[in-house]
């Protein structure tokens, strides 16, 4: 390894450049890597090479000659584990400010402040249809009242709440708890701060030539305002948003996985979110949404009104199995719309400010999973190495169901 001193000014301001080989992910651990970072970032970032078993080939605050040194598509940061992984993201000999990576914060995230053996008592506000007439099914927007609680019933986007069905069981007990992503920002829909809402999709299968529905989603779509529910939670911290303003959110929803999404999307664009929350989103947010039918397309009007109002930050796009083909004639499936915009995708990904989250039924999960392993082959990239190192930096992040 060679270490210049370089002839930098000296200050803190300098620029460095690391020559690494067999660092990185995929492709980027069998090539040669230039990486430049701010001299404060130097040490970590030599420490994250070590740590991760590469071998640095030259330090240099000189500019490093441009040689036969592989230009392999870079993913910052999905093995980050601290800042300098984040500037060794930045593949260039470019003295450009290096991205930082969007973390996610799980300090003041509250958890299981009611447990099923105490639950809180809520009160419905509201329960109403999110389908439109021809629609498959029953989906309904229900929000309860949080009021009164010691201590008081709060939660975070995306977190989830559990839900105990009045009755009894087959043998005479009472319902388990049900968990329900929660659908409505910290704020609820109302913005008082005391109000919780769920997207629930009432559970309808035929067994026996019979239909059967689902103990507690047909509960929950039949109850009327002024009804008293037993709450739970909140819990989960696997689908919290980055606080970064600048974060890049990837969202790959179907269903009812649209609700964290949904509070995702209040928060960024829903203007009165916006002047509460103090959080003015400036990043690129793309929603990829998938249904059977445009009459089952949830809270579709918010998202095309954002998109209208926000044409630059948020993209939306919508496969609907029964009415849109794919490429190969065949329904289109979310993952046909991922594969569509695989080299999008991708480069968004690159950049370590960038978070995907999926949320629906879990059969989605191999679809998505096929879509990402062909889209990352184009980019030459194993989807199957780069996906743990994307969870593990915390910018993949699944709740399905
Ligand atoms: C983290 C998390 C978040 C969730 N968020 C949401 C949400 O936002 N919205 C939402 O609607 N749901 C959500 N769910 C699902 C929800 O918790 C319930 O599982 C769902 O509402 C069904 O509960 P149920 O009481 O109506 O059904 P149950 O009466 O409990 O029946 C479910 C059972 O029926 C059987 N079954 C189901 N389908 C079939 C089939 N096709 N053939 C044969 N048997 C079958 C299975 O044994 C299954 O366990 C979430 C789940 C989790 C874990």
């Amino acid at each position: 390894m060679r270490v210049s001193r370089g002839k930098g000014s000296g200050s803190d301001d300098r620029l460095f450049t690391v020559v690494v080989e067999g660092f990185g992910v995929g492709q980027q651990r069998r090539a040669e890597r230039r990486i430049t970072v701010p001299f404060q970032q130097l040490q970590t970032l030599i420490q994250s090479i070590a740590r991760n078993g590469g071998r640095i080939l030259v330090v240099s605050a000189d500019a490093v000659p441009d040689g036969p040194i592989s230009q392999a598509p870079a993913i910052p940061s999905a093995v980050a584990e601290g800042p300098a992984e984040t500037a060794a993201g930045q593949v260039s000999t470019n003295p450009t400010p290096t991205p930082k990576t969007a973390t996610v914060s799980h300090a003041a995230v509250p958890v299981n402040l009611y447990k099923p053996k105490d639950p809180f008592i809520g009160t419905v506000v509201d329960n109403y249809s999110l389908l439109a007439e021809g629609a498959i099914g029953r989906v309904n927007h229900i929000t309860f009242d949080l009021a009164g609680g010691n201590p008081q019933l709060h939660y975070v986007e995306g977190q989830s709440i559990g839900i105990i069905p009045d009755g009894a069981d087959a043998a005479g007990k009472p319902h388990k708890l049900r968990l329900y992503s929660i659908a409505s920002t910290r704020h609820g829909d109302n913005m008082a701060g005391s109000t919780v809402s769920l997207c629930v999709r009432q559970l309808e299968y035929e067994k026996d030539g019979q239909t059967i529905y689902g103990v507690c989603s047909s509960f929950l779509c039949d109850i009327k305002p002024g009804d008293k529910v037993k709450i739970t939670g909140p819990v989960g911290k696997e689908m919290l948003l980055p606080e970064d303003e600048e974060a890049n959110v990837i969202m790959l929803a179907t269903g009812t996985g649209i609700a964290p999404m949904r509070t995702y999307l209040r928060r960024m664009f829903e203007p009165s979110e916006r002047d509460k929350n103090g959080w003015h989103f400036r990043g690129k947010a793309w929603l990829f949404m998938g249904a059977p039918k445009t009459a089952n397309l949830l809270y579709d009007d918010d998202f095309n009104h954002y998109q209208s109002q926000y044409p630059d930050n948020f993209r939306y796009t919508k496969a609907i199995s029964r009415e849109q083909q794919n490429s190969k004639g065949g329904r289109m499936y979310i993952q046909d719309r991922v594969l569509e915009h695989a080299e999008e995708i991708f480069s968004w990904i690159e950049n370590p400010q960038t978070h995907v989250y999926m949320c629906g039924l879990r059969g989605m999960e191999p679809g998505i999973d096929e879509a990402m392993t062909a889209a990352a082959a184009a980019k030459g990239l194993d989807w199957s190495e780069l996906r743990p190192q994307l969870k593990k930096a915390e910018r993949w992040h699944v709740e399905t169901y």
